[in-house]
């Protein structure tokens, strides 16, 4: 039974006052929610982390961070380490994001090294993966999501991937308001545990979670998560709102 995961990602948003507000909001709001049936967490920018995890701390919403290096410390001229994370009390980190990816470059070897780290040091990744707007229309979605998910675990054995939820993010529905209908994020998302399943097994292919992300809202995370492989979601935008963040839990914790 995969338990469902709902992150936001605030990516390069918010300020010193209004994260620690926000964080500050959505633990007050969820407090009755309780762990047992989903978990929770959200993403701040690497500054505020620390101000957040004190907001958060004894409260069912978890931390993660956006982003880590791989070495465990040195000559890393604006790097952040797995260990500096754990330090402070991240729990989670989003790896290849497509922004990552996409705006600064990111190459699947470079993701493979950071997952590696993030999971020996004991961070629970989120390791996102996903195909441009083009690549779906020249039916290159499996071709490519494979890709991406055989070279970022390669070398990793299935006890360690055990720690990774993966998030299938389309690029083209990334902070576009356009959604990939339910129907086209189960395709993938089916398509993605049979990859597992031909990799690890089905025992890890049955238990790994697979969050969407991409333009999710408070009106359509119902519909989402009502697929059967769509375990939780990836959320960037309509995590900056409050109240929206909420809803969107709300509506993952009553459609599983
Ligand atoms: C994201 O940042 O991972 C994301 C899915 O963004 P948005 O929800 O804004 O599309």
């Amino acid at each position: 039974m995969r338990k469902p995961f709902v992150a936001g990602n605030w990516k390069m948003n918010t300020n010193s006052q209004s994260s620690l507000s926000l964080a500050e909001g959505i633990v007050s709001e969820l407090k009755q929610l309780g762990t047992d049936r989903l978990d929770i967490a959200i993403c701040p920018p690497f500054v505020y982390l620390q101000q957040v995890a004190k907001a958060v701390s004894a409260s069912n919403v978890a931390l993660g961070a956006q982003d880590v290096y791989y070495q465990a410390d040195g000559a890393f001229t604006g790097q952040i380490s797995c260990q500096m994370l754990k330090n402070i009390g991240c729990m989670y980190v989003i790896i290849g994001h497509s922004e990552k990816r996409h705006v600064i470059g990111e190459k699947d070897d470079l993701i493979n090294k950071k997952l590696t780290a993030a999971i020996n040091s004991g961070l629970l990744p989120i390791f996102c993966v996903g195909e441009l707007l083009e690549e779906r229309e020249a039916g290159k979605t499996e071709t490519v999501v494979t890709r991406q998910i055989e070279n970022g675990l390669a070398g990793l054995e299935l006890e360690k991937v055990s720690a990774i939820t993966i998030a299938y993010e389309p690029v083209w529905a990334i902070g576009t308001g356009k959604t990939a209908t339910s129907g086209q994020a189960e395709e993938v998302h089916q398509m993605i545990r049979a990859l597992i399943e031909k990799m690890y097994g089905k025992e890890l292919a049955e238990d790994i979670r697979i969050q969407y992300g991409g333009s999710v809202k408070p009106t359509n995370a119902a519909e989402l998560m009502a697929e059967e492989d769509v375990d939780g979601l990836l959320v960037g935008g309509a995590s900056l709102k409050k109240d929206d963040f909420v809803a969107i839990i709300k509506a993952s914790w009553r459609a599983k």
